[in-house]
């Protein structure tokens, strides 16, 4: 059986024991094991802070993007190893592999683009300067350096590639050394892509590190110039969160949780058109993409009373051809949710919502197409309709985090639909589907504080967009209050979180020159 190694120190070591046992979920069969038992995380993060840290911020930003734009062409060279990895470890199908694997070599690429744009400098300055004393003589400018500790990295299940590398990105570039930990469940494609990073030779000893497996006493040493980034559930980010070790070492900590996303149809949109077409498009992918498993995937679907039986009609209808089985078959759509435990939760969560919202497609017996028996974790693609939103909690406020939505009918009114989605309590991505200009103007400023982001869908834009489920690392991913409060991307936005922002006073010619800064 494979093994999942960690990198830390500069060397690839496994665990002495009490190793976690990874699986195919389409077969159930063991198909790598895990161990960290043992490692010194301790010295991991010393090795990473004083050997990793002081090389990278000895490169300046254009140096740094060309290792981003090294490593991005070394995931691309190994597409469809790694396209294999995520069917095996992942149950992705192939079209959700290319997802998450070319996401995180586009991501990569973007950084490395900006890298270069940012050119031979080694911090950012962030903003104009200031005058602050009587005379023009006594002035203010705000600098952004790297931090000098380590940025501890803890992604999801979900997205073994693009996870790693859309935090390791924004560190790398920021000049921080990154200390990566995937899920162990899904490891596999991450430990494939450790292997490609260490085995490129761009990485300067100590910039990278990698932990296949429980990261045992890691946080406890996190300090003042560490930081923290966690992408998973709610529950784990507040554990992590509320841990003494971070609360007491003031370690800046982000998370990225769970979400209720919500998709609007705007009433002005008619049956047939372009926008009505889109949105059940986008939709439905983000339904059957990665079977549902993506924090940004569509749960509350908002229709006009007066098109809901419609709505929920011809969506049924198109989800019930998407095939579920075996993903590394061409011909379906749906794999297998990533593990057991997955299994079950999405199962308990769909009988929440079952109790307030009537199951349209999805309950009973299905079929799972090459598939011996009763193996693997699938969830078929499920349709609620739920007749009461306002009644209704779990729909609110419940993720089943499988290919599973419930339909909400509201009023028409852009302030009713608001109100609704307003209940998901802080959310990564809101989307609106509208070709009337009042109506979104309308909610969105209602929508605004309560997400990260909001895509608003239009024929104008019916032909170009990847739809709202796919994160662009132009914008900002996160999310307000239940999403985890964090922020990630959005271009130089993300290198931040990995900086420090410090006010620099005193006379101005000093600070120009010695900023090297342009009067
Ligand atoms: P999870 O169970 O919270 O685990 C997430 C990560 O935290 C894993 O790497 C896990 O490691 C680690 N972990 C768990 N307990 C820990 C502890 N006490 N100390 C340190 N690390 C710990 O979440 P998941 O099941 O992997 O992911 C699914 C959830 O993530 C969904 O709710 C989804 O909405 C959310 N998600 C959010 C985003 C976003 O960007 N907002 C993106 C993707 C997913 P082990 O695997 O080793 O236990």
């Amino acid at each position: 059986m494979e093994r999942i190694e960690s990198y830390v120190a500069g060397a690839w070591a496994f665990g002495s024991d009490k190793a976690a046992t990874l699986v195919n979920p389409t077969t159930e069969e063991p198909i790598a094991e895990a161990s960290t038992e043992g490692i010194d995380f301790a010295r991991a993060l010393d090795h990473a802070r004083s050997v990793g840290g002081p090389a990278l911020r000895a490169l300046t930003f254009a140096q740094r993007g060309e290792i981003l734009r090294t490593l991005s062409r070394a995931i691309h060279a190994s597409r469809d190893a790694l396209i294999e990895a995520a069917i095996q470890n992942g149950g992705n199908t192939r079209s959700d592999a290319k997802f998450d694997i070319d996401g995180a070599s586009g991501t990569l690429a973007h950084y490395a683009d900006l890298g270069k744009q940012l050119g031979d400098t080694r911090f950012l300055v962030d903003g104009d300067g200031v005058q602050l004393g009587r005379s023009p003589r006594f002035f203010g400018y705000h600098v952004l350096a790297p931090r000098s500790g380590a940025a501890v990295h803890i992604n999801a299940f979900n997205f073994p590639a693009w996870g790693l590398a859309e935090k390791a990105a924004c560190a790398l570039l920021a000049g921080m050394p990154v200390v990566s930990k995937p899920a162990t469940s899904t490891a596999l494609v991450a430990y494939r892509i450790a292997k490609i990073f260490v085995d490129t030779g761009a990485l300067p000893p100590g910039a990278f590190s990698f932990i296949g497996g429980s990261p045992g006493d890691l946080l406890e040493h996190l300090g003042g110039q560490d930081v923290l980034a966690f992408t998973g559930s709610a529950d784990t980010g507040f554990t992590l969160r509320t841990r003494p070790s971070i609360a007491r070492g003031s370690v800046r900590v982000n998370i990225e949780a769970d979400s209720l996303n919500t998709a609007v149809l705007g009433p002005d949109v008619t049956q047939g058109s372009d926008t009505f077409r889109m949105f059940l498009r986008e939709v439905y992918r983000d339904i059957t993409q990665k079977a549902g498993q993506k924090c940004t995937a569509v749960r509350r679907i908002l229709v006009p009373a007066s098109v809901a039986s419609d709505v929920r009609d011809e969506l049924a209808s198109m989800l019930a051809e998407a095939k579920v089985g075996d993903p590394s078959r061409d011909e379906v759509i749906v794999g297998p949710l990533a593990t057991a435990s997955q299994l079950r939760d999405a199962r308990a969560g769909i009988g929440k919502l079952a109790a307030e919202a009537k199951i349209v497609l999805g309950d009973g017996p299905f079929e799972r197409v090459g598939v011996s028996g009763d193996k693997g974790y699938f969830v078929p693609p499920t349709l609620l309709h739920c007749a009461d939103p306002d009644a209704a909690r779990a729909v609110h406020e419940h993720e089943v985090f499988g290919p599973v939505a419930t339909l909400l009918p509201y009023e028409g009114k852009a302030e009713r639909a608001a109100e609704l989605v307003r209940r998901g309590g802080g959310m990564l991505v809101g989307s609106v589907y509208s070709d009337d200009r009042a109506f979104v103007g309308d909610i969105l400023f209602d929508l605004l504080p309560f997400h990260g982001r909001v895509y608003l869908g239009s024929e104008k834009i019916a032909d170009q967009t990847p739809g709202p489920g796919t994160v662009l690392p132009q914008s900002v991913h996160g999310g307000p209050g239940r999403a985890g409060g964090g922020e990630e991307l959005g271009g130089l936005r993300g290198l931040a979180f990995y900086s420090q922002r410090t006010a620099v006073q005193g006379s101005r010619p000093v600070i120009e020159a010695i900023l090297e800064l342009k009067k």
